[in-house]
């Protein structure tokens, strides 16, 4: 018989193996500390996401030595985003994107993370017990592991409907909900390396092929637009509502009601947290706050939050009593920077005309786009 998760003895329990968790559990136990990765979910897992690496992933991957995973796993390079909307499409150029199922990136993370030293568990789910005094935090795991065990620090990386401790998140009232999907195969006019963004009033849908050309379908849109409707209905709308010419060339041929995996949906998007109510634990990515996915920068945020809370953690290991307040201003100077281009970005979808008239203008120029293309690629992580 294995060894009972109380008998083990852990400095840190990081709760969720998505792109935040896995790189802070392997940033942890590179310098040594001994560390517990714990999901929920059984690995390898698929995730609501548009599947877009962008630059900002790809430097974080770089900063930890692990670039060499999206080409390993034959991540597709996006070379082209067209943008469909009002019945007029424009094509752009596009740099340092590449398509990329979730199921491998994320496994490839984590196989990282226990070749590091890292202890994984999928199909354990996290949680906190009351303090009962003496030092350190009761962490609860239920599932794959029963047991609880008591640590010095806990990284929430449980992603956008997580969160360990603490009041619910402040979520923007105008915020979308999220919806994705997998299907095997796809419409024959959707090219690999093509990113085709469908924009109408009541949300907006991206459509990209992964390594496995499969086609990856996620989608924002406001929550009313749910009502009474399945969501495979919803992204027809937007589809339908967006163009009588890109958008019905990627819907028409293609039957959205049966994925591979999904449809699933998401909580609202657009959320800020207040700091943990207790000591000792550090929240990253989406678990940190998240903003609407258009530019497709979380996965680099998420990456960069992992990395960057490292050195946080390991500074209140040793008796920094400050460390955890110190990590939540880092985290909100950098997120606040990280995440205004993204809000601007959301502001603008959510105003038609606006839309229309940028698709007319791209239309016409695409170089337009360059300084878009490029605040939506900057070349780091968005932390440091
Ligand atoms: C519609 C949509 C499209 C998107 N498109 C893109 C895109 O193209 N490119 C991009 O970069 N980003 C995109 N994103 C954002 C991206 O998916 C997230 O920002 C990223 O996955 C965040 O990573 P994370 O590690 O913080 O959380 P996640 O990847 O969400 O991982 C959290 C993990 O925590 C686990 N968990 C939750 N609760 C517990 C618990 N109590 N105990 C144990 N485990 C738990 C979950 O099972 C999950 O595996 C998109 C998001 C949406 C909603």
């Amino acid at each position: 018989m294995g060894a009972s998760v109380s008998d083990l003895d852990f400095d840190v329990v990081v709760a969720g193996a998505g792109p935040a968790g896995s790189l802070a559990a392997r940033g942890l136990a590179r310098r040594g500390a001994k560390v517990l990765l714990a999901d929920r979910s059984s690995f390898p897992r698929w995730k609501v996401c548009g599947a877009c690496l962008g630059p900002g992933a790809s430097a974080a991957l770089e900063a930890t030595g692990l670039s060499a995973i999206p080409r390993i796993l034959e991540a597709v390079p996006l070379a082209h985003l067209t943008l469909v909307s009002g019945g007029r499409q424009a094509r752009v150029a596009l740099r340092g994107n590449r398509a990329l199922s979730r199921e491998s990136l994320d496994a490839a993370l984590v196989e990282a993370a226990v070749a590091a030293g890292v202890e994984f568990r999928a199909g354990c789910r996290v949680s906190l017990a009351e303090p009962v005094g003496g030092g350190g935090l009761e962490v609860v795991l239920r599932g794959a592991w029963d047991g609880s065990v008591r640590v010095g620090a806990l990284v929430d990386a449980t992603g956008l409907a997580g969160g360990l401790c603490g009041p619910p998140p402040d979520v923007s009232v105008r915020s979308r909900v999220g919806l994705g999907a997998v299907f095997e195969g796809a419409p024959p006019d959707l090219r690999a390396g093509d990113l085709r963004m469908v924009v109408a009033p009541s949300g907006y849908a991206g459509f990209v092929r992964d390594e496995r050309d499969r086609l990856t379908v996620a989608a924002a849109v406001d929550a009313p637009a749910l009502h009474g409707r399945s969501p495979a209905d919803v992204v027809t709308d937007i589809l339908r509502a967006s163009s009588a010419s890109g958008g019905a060339a990627a819907a028409g041929a293609f039957d959205l009601s049966s994925p591979l995996h999904g449809w699933k949906g998401t909580p609202l998007l657009t959320r800020r947290r207040s700091p943990p109510a207790r000591p000792g634990i550090f929240r990253v990515g989406d678990a940190a706050g998240y903003v609407e996915p258009f530019t497709g920068e979380g996965m680099g945020w998420a990456m960069g939050s992992g990395l960057a809370v490292v050195p946080f953690v390991e500074s209140w290991l040793v008796g920094r009593a400050d460390a955890g307040r110190a990590w939540v201003r880092a985290y909100e100077a950098q997120a606040a920077a990280a995440q205004r281009f993204c809000r601007a970005v959301s502001w603008a979808l959510r105003r038609p005309s606006l839309v229309d008239t940028s698709v007319r203008l791209l239309r016409r120029r695409p170089s337009l786009a360059a300084p878009f293309v490029a605040a939506g690629s900057v070349p780091s992580h968005g932390f440091s």
